[in-house]
């Protein structure tokens, strides 16, 4: 193993100062998935900024209604505080539906918007990756591709995004806070990972030594119907082979506002527009949901042996938006 320091700031200020000091340096959070990296050698760092006990640990409601979670709040217990299962009942079910208790015990809110693809020739250092190493190739293109990306993909990465919790922050319109070098800065959650493009080794939009330290989810009444809901190989740990997060206001018999985000499908959570745009105004029907859930699907070009995923993602998303606006159709 390549020998690496370990450093454990007191404040954001000094784990941004250790990063830049550091060339080839980390954050740590809970570690759950940069030290698994680690021991398979596709993380090197020169040193870990363990970030996981700056004072980023709380989940507070702001004067504006909205909530703002710290980056080191555990998956555990974001998924079980009472604000957030009363007002974001998507997050607590995606939370809850990603990988152990013991796991989500330990993974951090910013870690886990961070977390690298599954895709499994990335974790094999004896594979071609473009991901890993820029210009090797793609070995899923062509390769084991079960798993992998419908939509947004192209023949540099078919990678898809693993975490559950950034779906929910994508159809939540939340917002992911960062603090980095030329200070601190805000952006959607929706448009935080990026799509693979030319340049699939960069995730997120992220730059580098920026530190995550808080996610905020905007103001939001209370019984306002969302959820989450995922499909994949065994009933848990396992990661989603597709899944939606929805979130759907009935007024006066007509779809109000609505947001819907897929995971499982593409390099980062799918913000479905489409659909959204497709469903506002119209009445909650099998026959509208039907309609939109298409419209944004005709985006989606499967690889070989993974179209299975279209009809996946489809009968989710018709099934999440009949059960929230089931009372308003009754
Ligand atoms: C067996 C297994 C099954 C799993 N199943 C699922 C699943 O079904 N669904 C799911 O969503 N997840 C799943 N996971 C992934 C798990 O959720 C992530 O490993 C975890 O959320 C990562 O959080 P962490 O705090 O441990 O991150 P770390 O491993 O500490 O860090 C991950 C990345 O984030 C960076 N980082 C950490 N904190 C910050 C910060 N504040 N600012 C900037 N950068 C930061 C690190 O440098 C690193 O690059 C699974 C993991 C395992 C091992
Ligand atoms: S899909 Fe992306 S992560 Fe997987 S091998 Fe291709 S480039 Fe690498």
């Amino acid at each position: 193993m390549k020998p690496f320091a370990y450093v454990r700031p007191g404040s954001v200020e000094e784990a941004t100062d250790a990063y830049a000091s550091r060339p080839g340096a980390r954050y740590l959070g809970g570690g759950t998935n940069l030290v698994d990296l680690m021991k398979l050698g596709v993380e090197r760092p020169a040193a870990l900024i363990d970030v996981s006990r700056l004072p980023l640990d709380a989940v507070e409601e702001l004067p504006d209604g909205s909530v703002r979670v710290g980056a080191t709040v555990r998956n555990s217990d974001l998924a079980a505080h009472p604000l957030v299962r009363d007002r974001y009942p998507a997050l607590s079910q995606a939370l809850l539906a990603g990988a152990s208790g013991q796991l989500r015990n330990a993974a951090t809110t910013g870690g886990n918007l961070l977390q690298r693809t599954r895709c499994p020739y990335f974790q094999d250092l004896s594979k071609p990756c473009n991901k890993r190493e820029p210009g090797s190739g793609c070995g899923a293109l062509e390769g084991v591709h079960r798993d992998h990306a419908v939509l947004g993909h192209s023949d540099h990465c078919v990678a898809t995004h693993p975490s559950d919790m950034a779906v929910a922050l994508a159809a939540l319109d939340a917002r992911v806070e960062l603090h980095g070098p030329e200070g601190t800065r805000s952006v959607p959650a929706a448009g935080f990972h990026r799509l693979p493009g030319d340049h699939p080794e960069r995730d997120t939009e992220i730059e580098p030594g920026e530190l995550i330290t808080a996610v905020v989810l905007p103001a939001r009444p209370a019984g306002l119907p969302s959820a989450y809901r995922k499909a994949r190989d065994r009933a848990s740990y396992a990661f989603a082979l597709a899944s939606v997060a929805a979130v759907v206001e009935v007024t006066d018999g007509v779809v109000a506002y609505a947001g819907l985000a897929f995971g499982g499908v593409a390099h980062r959570p799918w913000r479905a527009r489409r659909a959204e745009e497709a469903l506002l105004g119209a009445a909650p029907t099998v026959a509208a949901f039907e309609h939109a859930v298409d419209l944004e699907l005709t985006a989606a070009r499967p690889l070989r042996d993974n179209a299975y995923k279209v009809p996946l993602a489809r009968g989710l998303a018709l099934d999440v938006l009949a059960r929230l606006t089931a009372s308003a159709r009754a």
